[in-house]
């Protein structure tokens, strides 16, 4: 038997059309999971189409999942077409420049409403019919920068420290009718959210440096332990974040100045 089988399990992935999505989307698949990819934009049913292309099976649905309307009608399709979710995967989010001070406030709102109440929307829609089965696994996709502050960022980290503590209270809350909660924390990953920075001179080289893997971190890296929790062996782990960084974010001693103790 496979170390992990997901096989008759429906999992729904947000923003699954692009990047650490579709990743994840392609990852849960090829464990065997029914993926229902949902995304805003249309071009992601290709990622339904590769999956079934590799003789997995998944689906597409167009939705915005900012909109109470749109998540609330896929979840009807859905159950009427794919049966109901037992895995859930926050992903849908994005970024905006800014400093605190100079952003305005409808661009906090606006990152705020996809990356945390976007979360908490999908988690009670798609959450639903877990809890009546009293069996599902929620795996939210935060950040690094939940727990250190991406500066000029707007409302990024804001929204990825209230995605873990929203894990948090969903573990508590929603653990003793059979549903768990979990956070996987990309750090430097390569998706087209992040492509326009990589391709600034020598800013991939740099940003290398400074990861103990030395390298920057692949849509898969973050599947693979989104798998993981949605799996049933993490089946008594429930409101904890996995940092998937190549251990960027353990770097911090290692940039003081300390004579004597430098590398051999
Ligand atoms: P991406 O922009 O490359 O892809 C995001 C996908 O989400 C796209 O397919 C987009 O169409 C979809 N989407 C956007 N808004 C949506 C909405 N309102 N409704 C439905 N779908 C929507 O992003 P990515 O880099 O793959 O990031 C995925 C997640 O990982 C995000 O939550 C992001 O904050 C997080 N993350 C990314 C990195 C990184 O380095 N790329 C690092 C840490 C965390």
């Amino acid at each position: 038997m496979a170390w992990i089988d997901l096989a008759a399990k429906v999992a729904v992935v947000t923003g699954g059309g692009a990047g650490i999505g579709r990743g994840i989307a392609l990852g849960l698949a090829a464990v065997g999971a029914d993926v229902v990819v949902l995304d805003r934009d249309e071009a992601a049913s290709a990622v339904a189409a590769e999956i079934r292309d590799q003789g997995g099976r998944a689906a597409f649905f167009p939705c915005d999942v900012t909109s109470d309307d749109e998540v609330a009608r896929v979840a009807e399709q859905m159950a009427a077409k794919v049966g109901p979710p037992a895995i859930l995967v926050n992903n849908a989010g994005t970024m905006l420049p800014g400093g605190l001070d100079g952003m305005t406030m409808a661009e906090w709102d606006r990152v705020l409403s996809l990356n945390l109440t976007g979360y908490l929307r999908c988690a009670r829609v798609f959450g639903e019919p877990m809890l009546e089965r009293k069996a599902g696994a929620i795996v939210h996709v935060a950040s690094i920068s939940a727990s250190c502050p991406q500066s000029y960022s707007g409302a990024y980290s804001v929204s990825k420290a209230g995605v873990v503590m929203l894990s948090r209270q969903l573990a508590v809350e929603w653990g003793p009718r059979g549903v768990r909660s979990n956070v996987v924390s990309p750090g430097m990953i390569r998706t087209p959210m992040t492509e326009g920075i990589y391709q600034a001179p020598g800013v991939l080289d740099a940003r290398r440096r400074l990861v103990p893997a030395q390298r920057i971190g692949r849509p898969e890296d973050i599947a693979d332990a989104v798998v993981f929790l949605a799996s049933e062996r993490a089946s008594y782990i429930t409101g904890e974040e996995i940092i998937v960084d190549g251990g960027f974010t353990k770097t911090l001693m290692g940039v003081i100045p300390r004579p004597g103790f430098e590398p051999g």
